[in-house]
C-alpha cells in the first residue's frame, strides 16, 4: 500500500513536471513566432495540467485514491486525454504539431496498469482527437484528412509499444540482476554466519585439544607414576621374598615356607597384571614404542620354551620346536615378540593335560600365500588341551574376557593376557588367529610381516641392548622328581644368573641333557625309572654328554661310588644352597679370581639391601651410593668394576650421572648397567645412548637378568683389558 501511494505520487509529480514543461516550450515558441497560441492560452494549459496534478496527488495522500482504486488511474488518465486534445485544439488540430504528446499519455497508461490500459488509452486518444479535429471541420470525407491523423496516432501507439517492450525487458532484466544481487547478499551474509560459527568451533576444538593434550600428559605422567609407585615396592616384595626363599633353613616348617612362597608367587602375579595393563594402556594411547630389529624367532622360542618348562616343571609337559631348517629372520621388537610368545606358550602349557606336548611351529611363508600380502613369518603355538568352542573365539581376545566355565576359573588368570598379544601383533602390522574346537586342543597363529619398518622413527638410535651370551651356556639340568627338592635348587640356581631345567625320570634327563647341552647337571639318586647311578653312566657313556659337569644331590651319602662314576661332586639333602651355588660356580668355565667390585648408585634404601643380598653370596662386592652426587664422588675416588644406576632420584638423576661418567676419562670406560623401573622411552634411549651398556628393568631384579647382564659385562671388559 504504501509503495503504490508513493508511486502514484511519483507519477503526478511527474504530471506536472511534464506540464510545466510543455507550458514553458510553448510559452518560447510562442514568443519566437512558430507558435500561434497566445499567452493566456498557453497559461492556462499549463496551470491546469499542473492543479490536476496537485489535486490527484492530494487524492492519494488522504487515502481517496486507494479507496478508488482503478478508477482514480482511469480518472487522471482521461484528464490527459482532455487536457492533450485541449492543446491539439488550441494549437490548429490536424496542423497542430503537439499531437506527439499522446503518446506520454499512452506510454503513462502502460507503464501504470500494463499494455491493455495503454491500448485503451490509445483508443480513447485516437476518438479525442479525430474528434478534435472533425469538431473544427477539418475532416472532409473518407479520405487524407481522416487517414492521416487516424496514422499519425496508430505510429504512436506503436512507438510506445515498441519502447515499452524496451523498458519492460529491461526492468525484468533489473529485476533478475536485483534478485542476483540479494541472492549473493543473502548468500554473503549465510558464509558470515557459517564463518563465524566456524570459528566458534575452530576456538572450542583449540580448546578441547589443548585439554585432551593435558590430559594426555597428564594421564601419562599418572602412568609413569603409577608404573613406579606401585612397581617399586612390588620388586621388593618379590626380590626380598625371592631372597628369604633360597635363605630359607631346611628345618623350617612346611607352612612358612608355604607362606612366603605365597607372598613371592602373589607379587608375580599382581606385577604381571600391572605389567599387562600398563602396556594396554600404553598401547590405547599410541605411546608404545618398537624397537624393531631383524632377530632369528627359534632361539626366541627356545628360552620362552625354557622359562614356561620352568614354571610348570611339576606337570612334565613336553615343549618342541618345529621348523624346516630353513634360515628364518623377522624384523620385530624382539622383547614383544618374546611376551607374544610368553603368553601363547604359557597358555598352551597352562590347558595342556599333565605329560602332554605343546609344539612351536616355524614357518616362512611368501607374499601369495600369507594373508598379510608380503612375505612373512608364521608362528604357531599348538596345544593338545582343552581347547575353545569357536563361539568364544572373538571374545576370548578382548580385554578381561575369559571363558566362563569351571575349567577356566580353575586355571586363574586375568584375561588380559590374548588381548595384549593381539595388540602387540597388530603393532607389528601382523595377524593373529586361532584354530581350536572343545577337547580338540587349540592353534594360534601369528603372522608378522618379515619386513617390519615399525612406528619408531628410524633416525631414532637404536638402544643399546647388550648381546646376552645364549642360554645355553647359563642351563643347568636339575634331575629332581620331588617338587620340593627341585623348587630349593631351583631358587638357588635361578638367583645365581643360571636357568634351570628339569628332568623328573632318567630318560627325560639323558634326553634334556642331549638336547639343550646344559653348563652343568645336579642329579638325584632315587628316581622312578632308571636310576641315577645308571643315568651318570650314560651321560658319562656318550660323547656329547661326557664332558658335562655332574653333581649328585642325593638323600644317600655313597660319594665315593659317585666320583669314581665320574660325578663331579657330591651334596647330601637337604642341600645348602650357597654351598652348592659356590661349587658349581667352581666348576663352570671361570670367569673371575678376586671379588668384582660393584657400584649401586640408588635413592632406595630397600634395593640396596635387596642387590647386596642377591650379589654378595654371589661373589661381588657391593659399593653403595644413595644420590646421583655421592655416586659420581665413589666412582672417581675408587673406580669399580661395574656400576648400577638408577634413572629417578632426587637432585641428580641418572640421566645426568650416566652423562658426567662418562664425560669424566677416569670413569668413562666402566661399564653403566642402569637399573630402572621407569619405563624407558626412545627419547630415553636418545639420551642414554653411547652411556650405558645395558638396561635392566627392576621387574628382573628377582629373575637372572641382572647377574647374566653384570657376568656378561664383566667378562667382556676382562677379555677387552687382555687384548689390550
Ligand atoms: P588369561 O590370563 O585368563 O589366560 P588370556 O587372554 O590369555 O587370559 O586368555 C583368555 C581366555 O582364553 C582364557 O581364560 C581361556 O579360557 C582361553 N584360552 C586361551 N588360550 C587357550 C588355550 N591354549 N587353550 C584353551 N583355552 C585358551
Amino acid at each position: 500500500v504504501e509503495r503504490q501511494r508513493r508511486f502514484r505520487v511519483a507519477v503526478q509529480r511527474t504530471r506536472a513536471a511534464a506540464f510545466l514543461l510543455a507550458a514553458l516550450s510553448a510559452a518560447l515558441f510562442s514568443l519566437l513566432g512558430v507558435l500561434d497560441a497566445t499567452m493566456v492560452e498557453v497559461v492556462l494549459l499549463g496551470g491546469t495540467g499542473m492543479l490536476t496534478a496537485g489535486l490527484f496527488s492530494c487524492l492519494v495522500t488522504t487515502g481517496v485514491a486507494s479507496r478508488m482504486g482503478r478508477t482514480y488511474d482511469g480518472l487522471w488518465m482521461l484528464t490527459d486525454v482532455v487536457l492533450i486534445s485541449w492543446v491539439v485544439h488550441t494549437t490548429g488540430g490536424a496542423s497542430s504539431p503537439w499531437f506527439p504528446w499522446y503518446l506520454s499519455n499512452i506510454a503513462a497508461g502502460a507503464f501504470v496498469l500494463g499494455p491493455w490500459c495503454a491500448f485503451v488509452v490509445f483508443v480513447a486518444d485516437t476518438v479525442a482527437y479525430l474528434g478534435v479535429i472533425a469538431g473544427m471541420g477539418q475532416i472532409t470525407g473518407l479520405d487524407r484528412t481522416l487517414y492521416e491523423p487516424l496514422m499519425r496516432m496508430v505510429f504512436l501507439y506503436g512507438a510506445s509499444v515498441l519502447s515499452l517492450r524496451g523498458i519492460g525487458l529491461l526492468k525484468v532484466r533489473r529485476d533478475v540482476i536485483r534478485q542476483m544481487r540479494d541472492a549473493e547478499a543473502r548468500r554473503v551474509d549465510e558464509l558470515t554466519r557459517l564463518t563465524a560459527v566456524l570459528d566458534q568451533r575452530t576456538r572450542e576444538i583449540a580448546d578441547a585439544s589443548v585439554r585432551i593434550h593435558e590430559a594426555d600428559r597428564l594421564k601419562s605422567q599418572f602412568l609413569a607414576n603409577m608404573s613406579h609407585e606401585l612397581r617399586t615396592p612390588l620388586n621388593s616384595i618379590i626380590g626380598f621374598s625371592d631372597v628369604l626363599m633360597s635363605r630359607l633353613p631346611a628345618d623350617l616348617p612346611a607352612k612358612q615356607r608355604r607362606f612366603v612362597e605365597n607372598i613371592n608367587s602373589s607379587g608375580q602375579h599382581l606385577l604381571n597384571i600391572i605389567n599387562d595393563l600398563l602396556d594396554l594402556s600404553k598401547i590405547e594411547a599410541g605411546r608404545m614404542e618398537l624397537h624393531p630389529e631383524a632377530v632369528d624367532p627359534l632361539p626366541l622360542i627356545d628360552s620362552v620354551c625354557t622359562i614356561v618348562r620352568g614354571t610348570c616343571s611339576d606337570r612334565s609337559i613336553d615343549f618342541e620346536i618345529d621348523h624346516d631348517g630353513s634360515a628364518t629372520s623377522v624384523t620385530v621388537d624382539p622383547v614383544r615378540l618374546k611376551q607374544i610368545l610368553f603368553n601363547l606358550v604359557s597358555n598352551a602349557a597352562k590347558f595342556s593335560d599333565d605329560g602332554s606336548v605343546v609344539s612351536v611351529r616355524v614357518l616362512p611363508v611368501d607374499a601369495p600365500d600369507s594373508p598379510l600380502d608380503c612375505d612373512s613369518v608364521q608362528i604357531a603355538v599348538i596345544d593338545r588341551g582343552a581347547g575353545i568352542d569357536p563361539r568364544h573365539h572373538r571374545a576370548i581376545f578382548e580385554e578381561f574376557r575369559q571363558i566362563d566355565g569351571t575349567s577356566t576359573r580353575a586355571h586363574g588368570g586375568t584375561g588380559l593376557g590374548l588381548a595384549l598379544v593381539k595388540r602387540l601383533v597388530e603393532l607389528h602390522s601382523g595377524q593373529i588367529k586361532v584354530d581350536s574346537e572343545r577337547g580338540r586342543g587349540s592353534t594360534f597363529t601369528i603372522t608378522l610381516p618379515r619386513d617390519f619398518a615399525g612406528h619408531a622413527a628410524a633416525d631414532e638410535p637404536a638402544p643399546q641392548i647388550l648381546d646376552l651370551p645364549s642360554e645355553h651356556g647359563r642351563r643347568i639340568l636339575v634331575v629332581e622328581d620331588d617338587p620340593t627338592a627341585y623348587d630349593t635348587i631351583r631358587r638357588h640356581i635361578e638367583a645365581a644368573g643360571y636357568v634351570p631345567v628339569r628332568a623328573r625320570t632318567g630318560e627325560e634327563a639323558v634326553r634334556l641333557a642331549r638336547l639343550l647341552s646344559p653348563a652343568a647337571i645336579t642329579l638325584d639318586i632315587i628316581l622312578p625309572g632308571i636310576d641315577g647311578w645308571e643315568i651318570l653312566r650314560r651321560l658319562k657313556a656318550e660323547e656329547s654328554t661326557r664332558e658335562m659337569p655332574v653333581i649328585i644331590v642325593s638323600v644317600l651319602d655313597n660319594r665315593d661310588l659317585a666320583l669314581a662314576l665320574g660325578a663331579a661332586d657330591y651334596f647330601v639333602k637337604p642341600v645348602d644352597g650357597d654351598h652348592l651355588i659356590a661349587r658349581l660356580t667352581e666348576l663352570l668355565p671361570r670367569e673371575d679370581h678376586h671379588p668384582p667390585r660393584l657400584l649401586l648408585i640408588d635413592d632406595e634404601p630397600e634395593l640396596h639391601e635387596l642387590v647386596e643380598a642377591r650379589l654378595t653370596p654371589l661373589g661381588y662386592e657391593v659399593l653403595h651410593a644413595l644420590s646421583g652426587r655421592e655416586g659420581l664422588d665413589r666412582a672417581r675416588r675408587t673406580p669399580p668394576e661395574l656400576i648400577l644406576l638408577d634413572l629417578m632420584m632426587e637432585e641428580m638423576d641418572g640421566f645426568e650421572v650416566a652423562t658426567e661418567l662418562s664425560a669424566d676419562p677416569d670413569t668413562t670406560g666402566i661399564p653403566v648397567v642402569v637399573l630402572t623401573a621407569k619405563d624407558v622411552t626412545g627419547a630415553d634411549r636418545a639420551r642414554l645412548q653411547g652411556k650405558i651398556a645395558a638396561l635392566v628393568g627392576k621387574a628382573d631384579m628377582p629373575g637372572t637378568a641382572l647377574v647374566t647382564t653384570i657376568r656378561s659385562l664383566l667378562e667382556r671388559r676382562r677379555r677387552e683389558v687382555l687384548h689390550a
